[in-house]
């Protein structure tokens, strides 16, 4: 039975010339329709309340709703995903978007962790990424969560184009002071499909060299630690006890609710995925017809497979007993050779009862999984 539960926000001021997400930019017209079209896609979905441990609502931008569109969205979400005692709800937001207005309305709504995109303070690096805040947000948007008491999650872009590792260095430090509960920290990519991708084919765009982005990644797992973080998934950072609730769902392969534009959800074994253009996504919902564009049903050892995949993104890896226990199958039947292959070239640490990432595994993960699948 599903536990988490996701809602997509797809409006943002502008689009990030790195940003492929599903989002519409300088929609704001949308918004109404918006909330009308999440309120039916909850009815249709779910028929009746499903309470749940965890609620994160992602985009885009969140905090673009203003706080009156946002407190119609927590009203939406309180009915048909009441939560349960002990609960996470994080939204992200853009520091630009940080009022006491906005903050007071989050915290009386009962939201307890805020996930800001800083992505950096230096004012030169956030114009290369097309971002509208500034350092001076970041910090406020901090404050003022912290007087509500809301945990403070901050992203991180690190091997931004022409960025020094000094640069990247003080931004990390510069998120430390803060004392944010926890820190994501993320390689710049370019995307086919966005400004950054053309940009980088004529020319304009230098891609940092492997060797710096290796570089950047290695000093944040290293600063990072320095500063009491507990280093729990690839890109993922936290205080002891601050992990984030919401994300451990999907890298355990559990089930969860999703509701937006692109959403995607995993329920009674079956993953479905909205359209991802926001205004299709409007026209079908509020016509009455289903929002989703791809329906795949798992068998089991798909299911194991993935599993597998997304659970050793974890860096304390994952037990064979464990995994055979939750899936029903030997974690070597599925895996074995690549399990082998990859701990012989020093990617994974296997003892014989758990496998986990390396040092030099965490460096190349993503290019590991598919031979698991
Ligand atoms: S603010 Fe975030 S979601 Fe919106 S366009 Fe920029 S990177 Fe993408």
């Amino acid at each position: 039975m599903a536990r988490a539960a996701y809602v997509h926000v797809p409006f943002c001021a502008h689009r990030c010339g790195y940003c492929n997400f599903a989002l519409v930019a300088g929609r704001g017209d949308l918004v109404p329709s918006y909330l009308q079209a999440v309120e039916i896609e909850l009815r249709q979905q779910l028929a009746e309340p499903q309470e749940v441990d965890t609620l994160y609502y992602g985009g885009g931008t969140p905090t673009q709703l203003g706080p009156s569109g946002l407190r119609t969205l927590t009203e939406l979400t309180a009915h048909w995903h009441p939560l349960a005692a002990g609960y996470e709800w994080t939204v992200e937001a853009n520091p630009a978007d940080m009022t006491s207005e906005m903050a007071d309305m989050l915290a009386a709504a009962g939201v307890n962790r805020l996930s800001l995109g800083a992505q950096s303070f230096r004012a030169e690096k956030l114009r290369v990424l097309e971002r509208d805040h500034n350092a001076g947000d970041i910090e406020r948007s901090v404050e003022l969560a912290r007087e509500r008491g809301i945990a403070v999650s901050i992203d991180l872009i690190f091997a931004a184009p022409g960025e020094l590792l000094a640069e990247w260095l003080d931004d990390l430090r510069r998120a430390i002071e803060l004392r944010p509960q926890h820190i994501s920290v993320y390689g710049l990519t370019f995307e086919k499909g966005t400004t950054y991708w053309s940009r980088r084919m004529r020319g304009e765009l230098l891609q940092a060299e492997d060797d710096l982005e290796r570089d950047m990644y290695i000093s944040a797992i290293e600063e990072l630690a320095a500063a009491g973080f507990e280093h729990y998934e690839v890109s993922n950072f936290a205080q002891p006890g601050r992990r984030s609730r919401h994300n451990e769902t999907y890298w355990r392969g559990d089930e969860y609710y999703a509701v937006g534009p692109g959403a995607a959800r995993y329920v009674a074994g079956v993953r479905e995925t909205n359209h991802r253009s926001t205004t299709t996504y409007l026209q079908r919902v509020l016509a009455g017809e289903s929002a989703v564009a791809e329906r795949e049903q798992f068998d089991d050892e798909s299911r194991a497979r993935e599993r597998l995949v997304f659970a050793l993104r974890r860096l304390e890896g994952l037990r064979r007993d464990e995994f055979q226990q939750a899936t029903g199958f030997a974690m070597d039947e599925l895996a074995g050779e690549a399990i082998s292959k990859f701990t012989s070239y020093g990617l994974l640490a296997d003892d014989g009862d758990r496998v986990r990432l390396t040092r030099e595994g965490l460096l190349v993960s993503d290019a590991m999984w598919p031979e698991m699948l």
